[in-house]
């Protein structure tokens, strides 16, 4: 709970806000009588002179949730009391500001177990796209029949790409049809940790009661577990314990199992047992709507052109993608800014873009259309060549596109580089790849692929 310092100081912004935005009137109606009584949990509980003040109040919400995240930093809802309409019981618990005598909601049932969960992620607030889209129906699957469809169920990908919320939206989920289910989430790094302790401190017994007695192990970034002797060998009776018994197991990675150097053999072999998943970077209409879920928790407004703006400077790590939407946000405020524009959001991006910039300061169209060429193992000549059949044409588009995406060439001076093709021409192919990159893996699998070697 706030101190009353902090409570004060929320108040005090509330009003503050109010008066800039409404007429005088108004505010010695509505808004001077109202009292803050306490803020429990997230919410700010009000009490207003009046009942029929509430709709008004109800208006109001913009208000609260600045100065909430600017007061406390996180999001504030609130509840509106009326003098006029309260009863005994709400009186006595909004004038103790003590939620423990008569709580209003009911405590949320927790694992008797630590779990390690972050009930920040969910579900519901994960945005399904194409690279995804199996994974998260695997992991929908595995939350509803845990240990049955799918076990162990293995994830793996890149940095940033949602791995981790997907392991934490599997065991929220599991946890809340299942209060007592015995559920842990541990990094790899911590798995050793643990281990290590407790044989130092004779506490083996523990250790193993904790970990085999699970209904729910999730096991994070296994390519980091220890290649030490005695914890791989802690991992693989743990995993056959759980695995045994019927309990669910999830693992994450970077990369597939087979390329797991740091695990045995006879591990790596019993991840195949159940399902090998993949998430790959989001697409850009999964990427702007992930930037929509996130931009609504902010009081600014951000158009439809910002976001997209936003969108198409980051494309392969979504970590990164909330990093870049928080740093325009933050630039945004410190300039009073409300309705951020691209302006704003390309000067908070410049010093992210001169980085990336940096290392393609020495792409040019010929290293382009070389590493296209090397990847689809065609040849150059092949590729800017009158040639048509798809295995050349195809491969020519993916360059036109590159050429286009990474330099920002013309149409025609891309078409001139190409064996002096029409720019009409070039932008077919632009076109062509670009609704290609919205929903063929394939497609993104080789983009991401040649973009690497730059
Ligand atoms: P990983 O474990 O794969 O490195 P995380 O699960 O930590 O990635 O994801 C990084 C951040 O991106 C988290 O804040 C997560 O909530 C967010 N994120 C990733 N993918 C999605 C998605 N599809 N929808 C919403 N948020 C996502
Ligand atoms: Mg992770």
């Amino acid at each position: 709970m706030a101190s009353l310092n902090e409570n004060q100081k929320f108040w005090a912004r509330v009003t503050e806000l109010a008066r800039q935005s409404i007429g005088k009137q108004a505010y010695d109606f509505f808004i001077e009588p109202a009292q803050l009584m306490s803020v429990e949990q997230d919410t700010a509980n009000i009490l207003l002179d009046s009942g029929m003040k509430k709709d008004y109040w109800k208006k109001q919400s913009d208000l609260i949730t600045t100065a909430g995240f600017e007061v406390f930093g996180r999001m504030i809802d609130y509840e509106l009391y009326a003098n006029d309409e309260l009863t005994d019981i709400e009186l006595r618990r909004l004038n103790n500001q003590s939620p423990v005598d008569e709580p209003l909601s009911v405590a949320k049932p927790t694992s008797p177990l630590v779990s390690g969960l972050n009930e920040k992620y969910n579900f519901e607030n994960f945005v399904q796209g194409p690279g995804n889209r199996w994974t998260l129906a695997a992991a929908i699957a595995v939350a509803d029949k845990p240990g049955d469809t799918y076990n162990p169920l293995f994830i793996y990908g890149g940095a940033g790409l949602g791995k981790t919320h997907l392991m934490h939206a599997i065991g929220n989920q599991i946890l809340t049809d299942n209060p007592t289910a015995r559920i842990k989430y541990v990094s790899s790094e911590n798995f050793v940790n643990d281990y290590v302790n407790a044989t130092r401190k004779n506490q083996m017994e523990s250790f193993e009661n904790t970990y085999r007695n699970l209904d729910l192990l999730l096991l994070d970034d296994v390519q980091f577990f220890s290649d030490k002797e005695g914890t791989k060998n802690e991992f693989f009776n743990t995993f056959n314990a759980l695995y045994d018994k019927g309990s669910q197991i999830v693992l994450t990675s970077d990369r597939i199992p087979q390329e797991l150097n740091n695990l045995e053999d006879r591990l790596v072999s019993r991840f195949s047992w159940g399902l090998t998943t993949d998430i790959t970077a989001p697409d850009y209409e999964t990427r702007m709507a992930i930037l929509l879920i996130k931009s609504e928790s902010s009081h600014l407004e951000f158009p439809s052109e910002t976001l997209s703006y936003i969108a198409g400077q980051i494309d392969s790590n979504v970590r990164e993608l909330e990093g870049a939407l928080n740093r325009v946000e933050f630039v945004a405020r410190a300039n009073g800014i409300s309705i951020v524009d691209i302006e704003t959001a390309s000067q908070a991006l410049r010093s992210l873009k001169n980085a990336t910039q940096q290392s393609l300061s020495n792409l040019t169209i010929k290293k382009i259309q070389d590493e296209v060429a090397n990847y689809y193992h065609i040849s150059f000549s092949d590729l800017v060549g009158p040639k048509r059949p798809k295995e050349i044409a195809f491969p020519r588009q993916i360059a036109m596109y590159l050429v286009r995406e990474l330099l920002g060439t013309s149409l025609p001076a891309i078409g001139t580089a190409f064996g002096g093709r029409d720019h009409t021409t070039v932008m077919y192919a632009y076109k062509q790849i670009s609704d290609k990159m919205k929903n063929d893996m394939d497609v993104q699998k080789d983009i991401d692929s040649i973009k690497r070697k730059f």
